[in-house]
């Protein structure tokens, strides 16, 4: 069973003031999962999350990690920007871009942020635009082949864009040595959505392994290993969560087995988990609009594709509670569909669902994370509003929705712009 953090009585609350659709975030599982990702690794002396900022770039919510100790990921200069504003600089950055543009090397490192490098033709573009190496830089790996688990093929990381074969990461760590950098990181991303305790072990595994061969070939300081993302969470139903105190304990054997013996305990463990942070903790509240009955039956709802991507552009399955009706069974046969001029915007197709009535609101599971963030303009619509629970039960808005002068904001150097805001 999944569970509404919201009832249908606070949902109408808070309607009254802000209508739908709205993303809402739920500030108390948030906490709650962060102290629990801490205690996890709290056998790791260096360990740190950071926050994969553009799966909920809003920093009132990444305000609330940091209490936790969370630095951001980045992977852009706006996402930068938004890091600093909330007081993430230095070793809180970690900059794990790809295709980078070399102001934005530059952005970082003033910034002081710790530079991830996708490939190693980007140390020279470092070089030439930061001056020189900052003294502390990480790689990214790429195994290449199949990524498999107990259970089967997870992914297939070398069809994947990102990261160093072997032999490179070799030579980078060598001429990054040269060059004058003194402590170093490796990072890999190998699967996303992981709904399995087994995924960071085996990649805590591949990456110790070769951290011990890239300090006793090289003699390298390395003074992090950065799991990355990837962890997931059940969207289904039927799918059993992920068990972080499981996961920890899984990276904590590994490191024992691997690293300690190399005389490598120091070694501080780092992640850059977004979905796992926020996506369970995050709704987005829509109100049933049109009915229509056709060769389907189509339920169509006041959020679109535009507020939440996912279906649309992978088919990715989000469970819809159907506010107040909890209870019933689910005897109709629906598809939930938003407003687009494209019949892939639909959050829900043949969803068996308690029967619904105009007005009712729908609840969508799990858009904390890679949800909002997603979103985009087409059909000028707007983006929604995103809303946070607190703890007592109260609610705040934390970002307002767009308006039509957002959406015409960049003619505002044009004679037209007067005609486009007014209506
Ligand atoms: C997207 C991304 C993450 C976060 O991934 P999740 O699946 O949300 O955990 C972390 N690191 C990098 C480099 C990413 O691109």
């Amino acid at each position: 069973m999944k569970e509404p953090f919201i009832t249908k009585e606070k949902a109408a609350e808070i309607i009254k003031k802000f209508p739908t659709p709205f993303h809402i975030y739920d500030e108390k599982g948030i906490r709650k999962n962060a102290e629990n990702l801490k205690k996890a690794f709290s056998w790791n002396k260096g360990f740190k999350e950071y926050f994969a900022v553009k799966a909920t770039p809003n920093p009132f919510l990444i305000k609330i990690l940091r209490e936790y100790g969370c630095g951001c990921d980045c992977s852009s200069k706006t996402e930068l920007m938004l890091s600093k504003a909330i007081g993430a600089v230095g070793n809180d950055i970690m900059f794990s871009s790809n295709d980078t543009p070399a102001d934005e090397f530059k952005y970082c490192n003033d910034l002081g942020g710790i530079i991830n490098l996708d490939d190693i033709t980007h140390i020279s573009a470092v070089e030439k635009a930061c001056g020189s190496l900052p003294k502390k830089m990480s790689c990214r790996y790429n195994p290449g082949g199949i990524f498999k688990i107990s259970n089967g093929i997870m992914d297939n990381p070398g069809d994947a864009k990102y990261g160093m074969t072997e032999e490179q990461i070799f030579s980078a760590f060598k001429i990054m040595k040269e060059k004058g950098v003194e402590e170093f990181g490796i990072h890999s991303f190998l699967c996303s959505n992981t709904v399995t305790n087994e995924y960071y072990p085996l990649l805590a595994k591949v990456l110790f392994e070769l951290a011990v061969k890239l300090k006793n070939t090289l003699d390298v300081n390395i003074k992090f290993i950065n799991l990355s993302g990837g962890v997931g969470i059940p969207y289904k139903p039927e799918q059993k969560p992920n068990d972080i105190f499981e996961i920890g304990n899984g990276v904590h054997k590994v490191f024992d087995k691997i690293l300690v013996p190399a005389g490598m305990q120091d070694v501080a463990i780092y992640t850059e988990m977004g979905r796992f942070m926020l996506g369970p903790y995050g709704a987005l509240v829509t109100t049933a609009i049109n009915e229509k009955h056709t060769h389907k039956e189509y339920i169509g709802v006041d959020a679109c594709a535009v507020n939440l991507m996912r279906p649309a552009m992978y088919g990715a399955y989000h469970h819809i509670t159907v506010l107040g009706k909890e209870k019933q069974e689910c005897v109709n046969k629906y598809d939930i569909t938003g407003s687009l001029c494209e019949n892939n915007d639909k959050f829900a197709i043949d969803r068996m669902l308690p029967k619904i009535d105009m007005g009712d609101i729908l609840y969508i599971h799990d858009t904390g994370a890679h949800g909002f963030s997603m979103g985009y303009n087409y059909n000028g619509k707007l983006k929604s509003a995103e809303i946070l629970l607190h703890p007592d039960g109260s609610f705040e808005l934390i970002r307002r929705a767009e308006t039509p002068k957002d959406y015409f904001a960049t003619f505002d150097c044009f004679d037209i712009y007067n005609s486009l805001i007014n209506g």
